[in-house]
């Protein structure tokens, strides 16, 4: 039996205590919350009571790197969100202290388990390399999202968008990217040119109100990549979940390594630094 802690009680948290009431090889021991329904504890005495084996960071991406460090070496195994971190450097620094705790972290990544990602990976095989195209994505930002002191730039807090990318089309390099914001919007253009050649722009426009949404038109060599139809699948969070027990149990693999979760956000950090 394992026993989970968890910081941050929102949509994700939320879904992490779900997963685990599903689960009878998991128990949920404490919660960290400013919502006054299912706060438990306060963060120190979660991470070092010997009652809890794992910490699951959900909360603002401000506070990841910081919380999984001190569940980590407070000896904890740790799941994360994603962004890891809001740096490359600290997001390294992170799994060097898993590694020397002999821990594991694990960061999710469900963009790369969803149903569009899916059927898109099926189609970008048959279709061979990318030669150009655009990714266009649109979602709502309202709250702490908004808010790039807690949320990151958002090239950190969009990092799906790019993981999906590098996904699709392997490891990449910016060659150029741009920010502009609004009262109501934020827009990010960056162009990817992928080391095994061809490029693809991300168009990620996000703002109040805005209905999550994508259209993807990018001319491959043997066709073109559209929007498909997303596949079946199980519970995002929870085949997450599943994940990360077997890392702890078998020392499974994840389904996303940690070189291509720092691969990416040395992305997002390159996008941001081009930005400013
Ligand atoms: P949310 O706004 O629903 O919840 C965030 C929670 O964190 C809130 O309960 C808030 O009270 C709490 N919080 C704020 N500051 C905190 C702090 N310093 N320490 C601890 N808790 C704090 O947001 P969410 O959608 O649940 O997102 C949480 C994390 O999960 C984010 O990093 C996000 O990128 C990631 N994530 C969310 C989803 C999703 O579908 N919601 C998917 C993938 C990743």
């Amino acid at each position: 039996m394992l026993r989970v802690g968890i910081v941050g009680a929102g949509r994700a948290g939320r879904a992490r205590m779900r997963a685990i009431a599903e689960r009878s090889d998991l128990e949920l021991a404490g919660v960290i919350s400013s919502q006054e329904d299912v706060g438990t504890h306060q963060f120190e005495d979660l991470i070092r009571s010997p009652e809890v084996d794992c910490i699951f960071v959900c909360s603002v991406n401000l506070a990841h790197a910081e919380q999984a460090g001190a569940a980590l070496a407070a000896g904890k195994h740790v799941l994360c969100e994603y962004p890891l971190a809001l740096s490359h450097a600290d997001a390294v620094r992170l799994f060097d202290l898993a590694h020397e705790r002999n821990r594991v972290l694990h960061v999710e990544h469900i963009e790369l388990l969803s149903g569009s990602q899916l059927a898109l990976r099926r189609a970008a095989q048959d279709l061979g390399r990318p030669v150009e195209g655009v990714y266009h994505t649109e979602a709502n930002s309202e709250g702490w999202i908004a808010d790039m002191r807690l949320a990151g730039f958002p090239s950190f807090s969009g990092i799906s968008r790019l993981s999906r990318l590098v996904d699709l089309f392997g490891p990449a390099g910016i060659e150029s990217a741009a920010f502009e914001e609004s009262e109501d919007e934020q827009r990010l253009v960056a162009d990817l040119r992928f080391v095994n050649g061809g490029s693809c722009r991300l168009d990620y426009r996000r703002g109040r109100g805005l209905p999550r949404r994508e259209d993807w038109r990018v001319r491959c060599e043997r066709g073109d990549l559209r929007t498909v139809s997303p596949l079946p699948t199980q519970p995002l969070f929870a085949t997450d979940l599943d994940f990360f027990v077997r890392r702890i149990n078998d020392g499974a693999e994840s389904y996303v390594s940690d070189e291509r979760i720092l691969d990416v956000l040395s992305l997002a950090e390159e996008i941001q630094d081009r930005c400013r």
